[in-house]
Formats: C-alpha cells, sequence, structure tokens
C-alpha cells in the first residue's frame, strides 16, 4: 500500500512544553487515520508540522516516499486547520470560484464537490447566511476542489449542533468511500470510533495506543453474572485460570478475563460446581473505557 505520510520521532518544544514527543505515524493511502488525545496533547501542533506552518524541534516527516519537496507535496494536500473564513458577501458558488481562480483550478469542480457537501441547492446563498455546520461543509468543498490526496481535518465537528456532526461525520465517510485518504484530530473518542480505521492516542504528546480501531476495542472483554449466590459465585469462579479480577456492582459480578473464555465454556465450569447462573452476558470494554484507561 502507497504511503502518503511517514511522520518519524517528530518533537516540537514550545520552551518548557514538550507538545509532541517522539510521535512516529505511517499513513497509507485508503485509511482514515485518527489522532485522539484530549486537549493540549498536540494534535493541532503534530498537524501544523507536517503542514508547514509550525517549526519541528526534531524528527522528520515525509510526503509520499520524498518523491516531492514539501512545498509541491502540499499542493496533494488538503486542509482544514482553522474555522471556515469565505468572504461573507459573496455566494458560496463565487467563494469556490475564487479558489479555483486563485490555485488554477477548473470551474467544473465547483458544482462538482458543493453537489458532493450537500451544498449545491445553496449555492446562490451568501455565505454569511451559512449556519456553522454548512461554513464547515463549505471548507470541506474548497480543500476538495483539486481533487487531494489526503484530506486533514482539524477538530471538524467541534462547535456544531447534534444534526451539522452527523451530517459532517458522514461526509467524512462518503469522502473516505471515494478513496481519498483522511487524517483528522479529535478530541473525541466516538468520533474516531465511529469514523475512523485507524488511531494514534496521543497525551501530552506521547503516544499511548497505535494502530487500528478494532485492535483498540479488541480486549478478551468481561463477564456479568448474576446468581441466587452471589458469594458462592464469586468463590468458584475466582479460582478459574483465565480470570484477572473480580468486581461487585450493583448485585452483579463483572468478571474481568485476562485470557480468552466462551460464554459457554464459563457456564458449563460454574455448572459443574453447582452454581447456577441467572444471568450471564459478555461484554467488550468500550473505546471509552479503554480510553479513559489509557489517559488516566
Ligand atoms: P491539541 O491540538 O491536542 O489540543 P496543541 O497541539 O494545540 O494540542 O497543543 C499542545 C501543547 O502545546 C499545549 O500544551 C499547548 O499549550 C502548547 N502550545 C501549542 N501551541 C503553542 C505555541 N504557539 N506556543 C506555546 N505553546 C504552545
Ligand atoms: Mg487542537
Amino acid at each position: 500500500m502507497e504511503t502518503i505520510l511517514k511522520i518519524s520521532n517528530l518533537h516540537k518544544k514550545f520552551k518548557k512544553v514538550h507538545a509532541v514527543n517522539n510521535v512516529s505515524l505511517e499513513i497509507k493511502k485508503g485509511n482514515v487515520y485518527g489522532i485522539l488525545g484530549p486537549n493540549g496533547s498536540g494534535k493541532s501542533t503534530t498537524l501544523g508540522i507536517v503542514l508547514n506552518v509550525v517549526n519541528k524541534t526534531s524528527g522528520d516527516f515525509e510526503w509520499f516516499d520524498g518523491s516531492l519537496s514539501t512545498h509541491d507535496a502540499l499542493k496533494k494536500v488538503g486542509a482544514i486547520i482553522e474555522r471556515p473564513n469565505f468572504y461573507p458577501y459573496m455566494t458560496a458558488e463565487e467563494n469556490l470560484k475564487l479558489v479555483c481562480k486563485i490555485k488554477n483550478i477548473p470551474f467544473d469542480k465547483v458544482n462538482e464537490k458543493l453537489e458532493l457537501v450537500g451544498l449545491f441547492d445553496r449555492k446562490d446563498s451568501k455565505f454569511k447566511t451559512f449556519s456553522l455546520g454548512m461554513k464547515q461543509r463549505l471548507a470541506i468543498a474548497s480543500a476538495l476542489l483539486n481533487d487531494p490526496e489526503i484530506l486533514i481535518l482539524d477538530e471538524p465537528t467541534n462547535g456544531l449542533d447534534p444534526q451539522g456532526i452527523r451530517q459532517i461525520r458522514d461526509l467524512i465517510k462518503i469522502i473516505a468511500n471515494q478513496g481519498t485518504t483522511i487524517l483528522l484530530a479529535s478530541h473525541l473518542l466516538d468520533e474516531v470510533e465511529k469514523v475512523c480505521s485507524h488511531v494514534i492516542v496521543l497525551r501530552y504528546g506521547v503516544t499511548l495506543y497505535q494502530g487500528t480501531v478494532d485492535g483498540m476495542l479488541a480486549n478478551e472483554g468481561f463477564f456479568e453474572l448474576q446468581s441466587d449466590n452471589l458469594d458462592a459465585l464469586i468463590q468458584a469462579i475466582s479460582n478459574h485460570e483465565s480470570v484477572d479480577k473480580i468486581e461487585v456492582q450493583d448485585g452483579k459480578a463483572l468478571v474481568y478475563l485476562k485470557a480468552p473464555l466462551e460464554a459457554g465454556e464459563l457456564n458449563q465450569y460454574l455448572f459443574n460446581k453447582n452454581i447456577v447462573l441467572t444471568q450471564l452476558l459478555k461484554r467488550k470494554t468500550s473505546l471509552e473505557e479503554q480510553f479513559l484507561k489509557l489517559t488516566n
């Protein structure tokens, strides 16, 4: 798979703040990457560095296998890292045509991209009449005018209402399905869980997890068990080799695993010890719980 961007051991220090601390990341064509982390974790700084608006302290990044200068490589990158800003008294179409003129892109891209982001019907409305969500979608249309290899978005749904959030997330998925690689920064893990295939989790600039979103979700999980005699249940299960720890919550035993264990196998094991379960539920730890665990 073609590499779009390779970041190696990147560092950024602002005086005492080590904003980006040894971050490495390889972005392959066709995937959707999330940089996930609480505010101040170095997401925007990382994006700023690869977009040449922030100077790195050390480390390296390389666009398109180093075949182009950063200046030329960035012509194949669409990025929105600030609040969208267009001319308020010009229409959506006029604003995009102006971008085409500046970037030397044929005008016929304007309607195509307005259609894509669901603003074709509103192309004759002035920018200032747009909702924040519409402004954001216009910014995405603008960033896509030159059919970039990769679209970079920093907190794309910040400040939007639930409907606006939904529209942007759906749009990101559509753009990804058309083959555009996406890199987005977000402090919202449900956003990353819903849109991204790959994730790097940062805290204080340090990488806490890196890999597929599925991989982050895949752990052994835990069981929720109930029985008429909870004490006997806990007693019986505490010696099982796959059990990591047991917590009691609302009259249920939460049994965390350190090795794979199927529900049927567990049921049989307990039944052989004369424990009859009244409830047996196998649960995966959600990304949210994982994220909190990682960032705590
Ligand atoms: P995020 O985008 O994850 O919220 P940032 O990359 O914006 O995080 O910031 C990471 C850290 O670097 C924060 O502690 C922030 O205060 C600091 N920082 C960012 N930009 C500057 C700057 N221009 N000068 C000094 N400190 C900065
Ligand atoms: Mg930021």
